[in-house]
């Protein structure tokens, strides 16, 4: 797109994963970004998260790996461990980033953000908290040099800009004033998270099948690791905060093996969170006129592939990609959800293969369904 048609300006909602990262590469290529994000603070929830291969790589073409890689912790495999305790066996994920550097890495959420915020911040993204959209005109010109988009925000101001983008998550506002509509699919499933000391051998992520339940650890630094386990079985429900790190412990008490060795590690509530698992997909288009929903507001995937963070970074690098390469916005957009469907609709079906497969207890049948679809998505995005 030729800049010297003056500037190009979007409204981005949402400070998370998807957000920040689609407003730098954006920035980047020219940009003036603006984001409303409805947290009156900058704050994240203490808990860790894996960014696999792909989510490197994307980090990689920013210049933020090695930032992620020094604060978090790099690692490529994965260890199955069977409902005795015993090896089921060991995967090792594609290197994407180069043979001799990690095919993913382990990090605190707090850290992750702390890095995109700064970079977007560092390439004149406005970052505006406490605040969020409240209607959306796309009625009136849809010359591709004017302002199409008129916002009104919750603080009574308003912006007219070239593009707003959605990436306010699962539960997306901006998706509903958009009129795009999809079903929140719940799977009678909890997912905790703990974060605990680090034991010496958690050198990339374990996985434990149990009779009930499925665990794991995941390293987020030399000294962190988180727990997590899923419940099967159970509605969606809220535990008072002082319930939360018995209770794990409780879950985790049929576990034989290393889960005995890091059961005593799970001690105070505020770093444990307990959250239901719910998908997502937007069939059909994720954009209307000079709007689109990205992230998990437009597919949200079960944790189970830990990738949901990996395809929200993908969207937002795409996405300043393919606006780069056409004439129009609409263009653009229409060209990124082409991109992005089919790759997103798998990973998030998978998952929830995963899910069903995890309440049967046929890890064995989860297992080389988890391997095929990293390496699927080890395709270029
Ligand atoms: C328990 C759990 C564990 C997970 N583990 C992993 C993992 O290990 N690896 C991985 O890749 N993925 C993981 N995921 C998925 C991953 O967290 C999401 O896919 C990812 O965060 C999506 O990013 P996003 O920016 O689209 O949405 P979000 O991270 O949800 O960010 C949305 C942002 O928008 C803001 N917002 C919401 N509503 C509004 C509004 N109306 N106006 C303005 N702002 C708004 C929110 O405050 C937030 O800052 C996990 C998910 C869960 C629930």
């Amino acid at each position: 797109m030729d800049s010297s048609r003056g500037a190009r300006t979007a409204v981005v909602v949402g400070a998370g994963v998807a957000g920040l990262t689609a407003a730098t590469a954006l920035a980047r290529a020219g940009w003036q970004v603006e984001i409303a994000e409805v947290s009156p603070v900058r704050a994240t929830s203490g808990w860790g998260l894996c960014l696999t291969g792909p989510a490197l790589r994307a980090l990689d073409e920013l210049g933020l790996a090695d930032a992620c890689l020094a604060e978090g912790y790099g690692m490529t495999g994965i260890t199955h461990v069977d409902v005795r305790g015993e090896l089921a066996g060991e995967v090792q994920l594609p290197r994407l980033i180069g043979a001799g550097r990690p095919g993913m890495v382990g990090i605190a959420r707090p850290v992750l953000h702390r890095i995109l915020h700064a970079e977007a911040e560092r390439c004149g993204v406005v970052v505006r908290h406490g605040l969020t959209v409240v209607a959306v005109d796309q009625g009136g010109s849809t010359d591709q040099d004017g302002e199409p988009v008129r916002v009104r925000l919750s603080d009574g101001t308003a912006r007219q800009v070239a593009l707003l983008v959605g990436a306010d998550g699962i539960r997306s506002s901006t998706r509903d004033l958009l009129g795009l509509t999809t079903a929140l699919d719940h799977h009678d499933q909890m997912v905790w998270r703990a974060v605990v000391p680090r034991p010496p051998w958690a050198t990339g992520i374990h996985h434990f099948a149990g009779k009930a339940d499925t665990a794991g650890l995941v390293p987020i630094s030399d000294s962190q690791a988180y727990v997590f386990l899923t419940e099967n079985g159970v509605a969606q429900s809220v535990l008072p905060e002082a319930e939360l790190a018995p209770r794990l412990r409780q879950l985790l008490e049929p576990f034989p093996g290393r889960v005995a060795e890091i059961r005593p590690l799970v001690t105070g509530a505020e770093s444990v969170v307990r959250r239901p698992v719910r998908t997502t997909l937007l069939e059909g288009a994720w954009n209307r006129g000079n709007a689109v929903v990205i992230g998990d507001a437009a597919h949200a995937p079960a944790p189970q592939m830990a990738s949901g963070a990996a395809l929200a970074i993908e969207d937002g690098l795409v996405l300043a990609k393919e606006l780069g390469r056409h004439e129009s916005v609409g263009a653009g957009l229409d060209a990124f959800v082409a991109r992005r469907a089919q790759r997103c609709g798998t990973l998030v079906e998978t998952s929830v293969t995963i899910v069903g497969l995890e309440r049967e207890q046929r890890h064995h049948d989860a297992y080389p369904l988890t391997e095929t679809c990293h390496r699927l998505m080890a395709e270029p995005a």
